[in-house]
């Protein structure tokens, strides 16, 4: 309580923004994931990975726009690549000169993307890749996993969201071969597609064993499913994403955030054969339109973080820095002797209240919401900024000296609210 009241009375700011904002949203708000009791900053400013409230107080960013900010605030080279777009023109109402070359640098990050094509988010790449596994099998089901997040029409936490398109939707237990090969064969005849993160991140960053994923691939192949990784959070966890790193080539992929330079951006794409279905030489293809499908802002920038800043080399340092943030946070919880963990892989993690290793969503306790606000509030003060669930994110601004501090505050939090 005291740290909430300490919180409404540093951000008065904040509050009023809030309720004017209600007078023209739905509880002032147009990102559910963003708002918080008793209210969410309003966010005035970024610099790198510095941020301003709306009160002028100031923190480091440890979110990072939830993987899409990647590159830091106004990184130079986005902003001279936006500068070019813009000198070039919006809007141009064609092909034009950017989008196959970022096309070209995707498929080469990813080869399993034979083929691909653009959509504005990670969600459309979702409802796209579905769309062309079910006309693709000529099925209708789809197999997605308890505590897995495809979009904000497309949730799946506790069961299936009351505003999900209404795909048939199977849904499985995550990490679960014995369970999920049973529901395959179940469902095979009339199943088009398994959908699966191979790190759920907004589950909690549960990491998809090996084991588990490797089973999917053979699963799907067996029932003549395609597999649909959902890469849009975890492709930046090595050169080739998740997949790359697992050995398993999937069907299909999506992607999304960083990949377009922090500007709206997705992906789907995979096998040449599924992708042709939406070659517009072809009688009875698939239309996918999309007014800002190529927007050249977004071409542009993509462009300039993929061939020029998260290069391979760049990747895998930043992802080492985040495997040892994480093995220092998780000795310090162990050190004090305190029932939590941090999961995750490379740079990204979350806090749970639980020192159980978490192979599921029904594994995290319930109560755990009680350590995360507070958690979230005491790094808040500290001058940390990051998701109210607990999701932490190392972005390419982010300094050795910022991660030293951010370690000092955990530790703080550990000894204040310690046994
Ligand atoms: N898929 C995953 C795994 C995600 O984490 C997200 C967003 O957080 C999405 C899809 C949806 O992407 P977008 O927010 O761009 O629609």
């Amino acid at each position: 309580d005291r740290l909430r009241e300490a919180y409404v009375a540093r951000h008065p700011e904040s509050r009023a923004r809030l309720q004017a904002a209600a007078e023209v949203m739905p509880g002032g708000n147009t990102r559910s994931v963003l708002f918080y009791e008793p209210f969410p900053l309003a966010i005035a400013r970024g610099e790198g990975a510095r941020l301003w409230d709306a009160d002028g107080h100031g923190y480091t960013d440890f979110i990072g726009e939830f993987t899409a900010g990647l590159y830091g605030h106004s990184h130079p080279l986005i902003r001279d690549a936006i500068d070019a777009a813009l000198d070039g023109g919006i809007n141009l109402t064609g092909h034009n000169l950017l989008e196959a070359e970022l096309a070209r640098l995707v498929t080469q990050r990813f080869p399993s993307l034979e083929r691909l094509r653009f959509t504005n988010s990670g969600t459309e790449a979702n409802l796209l890749a579905i769309t062309a596994a079910r006309h693709f099998t000529g099925r209708r089901k789809v197999l997605v996993f308890k505590g897995a997040y495809h979009g904000g029409v497309l949730t799946f936490a506790g069961g299936p969201s009351p505003v999900n398109v209404p795909f048939p939707f199977v849904i499985g237990t995550y990490n679960d071969i014995e369970g999920t090969t049973a529901l395959v064969k179940e469902h095979a005849a009339d199943l088009a597609a398994i959908v699966v993160e191979p790190m759920q991140g907004a589950g909690g960053c549960i990491v998809g064993q090996p084991d588990f994923l490797h089973a999917l691939r053979r699963l799907a192949s067996e029932a003549g499913a395609l597999l649909v990784f959902d890469e849009v959070m975890t492709s930046r966890l090595a050169p080739g994403g998740r997949q790359a790193v697992l050995g398993i080539r999937p069907d299909l992929t999506t992607l999304g955030k960083y990949i377009g330079g922090g500007m709206s951006f997705g992906a789907f794409g995979g096998r040449a054969d599924v992708m042709a279905q939406f070659d517009p030489r072809t009688p009875g293809h698939l239309g996918h339109a999309g007014t800002f499908n190529n927007n050249v802002l977004t071409m542009s920038a993509g462009i300039a973080g993929l061939s020029r800043i998260y290069t391979p080399e760049v990747a895998q340092a930043l992802n080492a820095r985040g495997d040892a943030l994480r093995d220092r946070l998780n000795a310090s919880c162990r050190a004090h002797g305190l029932a939590l963990q941090f999961t995750g892989l490379g740079s990204l993690m979350n806090l749970h209240g639980t020192g159980v290793a978490i192979r599921n969503v029904d594994d995290i306790p319930t109560a755990e919401g009680i350590v995360k606000d507070l958690f979230f509030f005491h790094m808040l003060e500290q001058g940390f900024y990051l998701a109210r669930r607990g999701f932490i994110v190392l972005s390419l601004p982010i300094t050795d000296a910022d991660i030293e501090r951010f370690h000092a505050a955990v530790e703080a939090f550990l000894r204040r609210f310690g046994p």
